[in-house]
């Protein structure tokens, strides 16, 4: 029998052989190939993470792996979370740590989904920390709680995307679920890293008053009524092209969530 690999980094459960040598995610697999392959590497300002209750004004070295564990159908970085993408970059963690500390203030992990990143954030994170540079994560939250444990160790700040409150969305929507996406939230809540959330608002599917009730609630008593929600417009892409999110309902659904939240704000607006 040929070698054979068990990743755990979250609930999928992938299994490598050589027949089937990557996961779902396209980045982990068999001599772990995604290590240190970088897309979309530039320097944002720390908002358009977003991320505004923490270190604000701050600009940050921004990159992704080139995949993602979720299959959401209007992911807006469809074309590097879903596909091959062609500007991939090795760059070791001594010099994507140098590239940032160089160019910002620290080093966001984003645009796709960095937890599958796992060896390479843990890698690189204390390298910036060791030059007093911040590191954030922007995460879709799908992830295994004993990594999460260690990437929260080596992390600043993560803005969570909690994508809709019913598993069936999950499962349709994006190939995941709620529970995993809670349990991170909350973890993430616990430790010493800040924690902001990021709801995009798709018409007909995230958008009714009794869950968008109930995950204020949830959100207020887990994470506490000071949380930073981010209630961002939709905008066709990818698989999905219902039309972008009317502004008057964005508003609508944000009034709702400052029922029980006081940082709540629109986003791509
Ligand atoms: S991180 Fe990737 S390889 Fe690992 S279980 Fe999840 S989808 Fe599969």
């Amino acid at each position: 029998m040929g070698r054979v690999e068990k990743c755990d980094i979250c609930p999928h459960s992938c299994v490598f052989t050589e027949k089937h040598p990557v996961g779902r995610c396209r980045v982990r697999g068999l001599g772990n190939p995604g290590y240190g392959m970088c897309v979309g590497l530039s320097v944002d300002p720390i908002e358009k993470k977003p991320i505004f209750n923490f270190h604000p004004g701050a600009r940050v070295l921004s990159t992704g792996p080139n995949g993602c564990n979720l299959t959401c159908l209007n992911c807006q970085n469809w074309h590097i979370s879903q596909q091959r993408s062609t500007a991939v970059q090795y760059l070791s963690p001594e010099d994507l740590a140098a590239m940032a500390m160089d160019r910002s203030d620290g080093l966001a992990f984003t645009y796709t989904e960095p937890t599958v990143w796992y060896e390479y954030v843990m890698d690189t994170a204390p390298l910036v920390r060791e030059k007093n540079g911040i590191v954030i994560m922007v995460s879709n939250g799908y992830v295994n709680s004993e990594p999460l444990k260690d990437l929260v160790s080596v992390t600043d700040a993560w803005n969570i995307d909690l994508k809709g409150w019913s598993d069936e969305f999950y499962r349709k929507i994006c190939g995941g679920d709620l529970i995993t996406v809670k349990n991170s939230i909350e973890q993430v809540a616990r430790s010493s890293c800040h924690l902001e959330l990021t709801w995009l608002l798709i018409p007909g599917h995230n958008d009714d008053p009794k869950q968008v009730s109930e995950a204020g609630r949830w959100i207020k008593e887990t994470t506490g009524e000071n949380t930073t929600l981010h209630v961002s417009r939709y905008f066709p892409m990818y698989k999905m092209d219902i039309p972008a999110t009317p502004v008057p309902l964005l508003n609508k659904t944000a009034d709702i969530f400052r029922k029980y939240l006081r940082n709540v704000y629109t986003g791509n607006v």
